[in-house]
């Protein structure tokens, strides 16, 4: 017999190393006890997101708002906007028995790690920082200063990747959702 665990699972990796297309892949595959948390932002929308799905779009004074009424589990500045996750959400859906996924970067990720040390933390890396600078560009969704800023930022996240329990290189896609997968069922089944 095998007994679902709701878990907590940090999702961490530069930009544009393929988070979002690994993900998209991973929850057509996978069962329903497991969700993805919709962070809240301060960003535009890139051309196709939609609000509520993507992210909530927030203003910087509704951001500034919600940390004061202490309504993340994690925030962080990155890269000139704010990203954070809404810490009800979380909450409502792990006591319902679901696994929570959080696609969030370094800073918000070191903060989970503090204040739920059984969150299970994966890092997805690039095959090699040239590539990941090439799909960075290749998506042409950033102006060349926030590449700069990725980029930099890709180098700090980088340093930290021994902090993370899981290291997946994502080299083909198909190969590292089957990593993920793996990992998926090993920790919540
Ligand atoms: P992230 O969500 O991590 O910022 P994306 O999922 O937006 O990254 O991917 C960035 C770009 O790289 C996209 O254009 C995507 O199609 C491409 N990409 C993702 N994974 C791979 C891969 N394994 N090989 C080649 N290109 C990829
Ligand atoms: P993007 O602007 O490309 O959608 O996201 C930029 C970075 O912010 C990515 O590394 C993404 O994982 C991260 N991010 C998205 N949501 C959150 C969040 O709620 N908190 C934190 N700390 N980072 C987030």
């Amino acid at each position: 017999m095998t007994k679902n665990k709701a878990k907590l699972i940090i999702f961490t990796g530069p930009s544009g190393v393929g988070k979002g297309t690994m993900l998209a892949d991973f929850f057509k595959r996978v069962d329903n006890k497991i969700v993805y948390s919709v962070s809240c932002t301060t960003r535009a929308p890139r051309d196709g997101e939609i609000n509520g799905m993507h992210y909530f779009f927030i203003s910087k004074e509704e951001f500034e708002q919600m940390i004061k009424e202490e309504q993340f589990l994690e925030h962080a500045c990155y890269s000139g906007n704010y990203y954070g996750t809404n810490n009800k959400f979380v909450d409502e859906k792990i006591s319902q028995g679901k696994s929570v996924l959080l696609e969030i970067e370094l800073q918000g990720a070191l903060q989970v790690m503090k204040k739920r040390p059984d969150a299970i933390t994966i890092f997805i890396k690039p095959p090699t920082f040239e590539e990941l600078e090439n799909r960075l560009r290749g998506r042409h969704t950033e102006t060349e200063a926030a590449i700069q800023k990725r980029l930099a930022a890709a180098k700090e996240e980088l340093k930290n990747i021994d902090k993370f329990h899981y290291i997946i290189e994502n080299d083909i896609v198909d190969k590292a959702v089957d990593k993920l997968i793996k990992i998926y069922n090993k920790e919540t089944k």
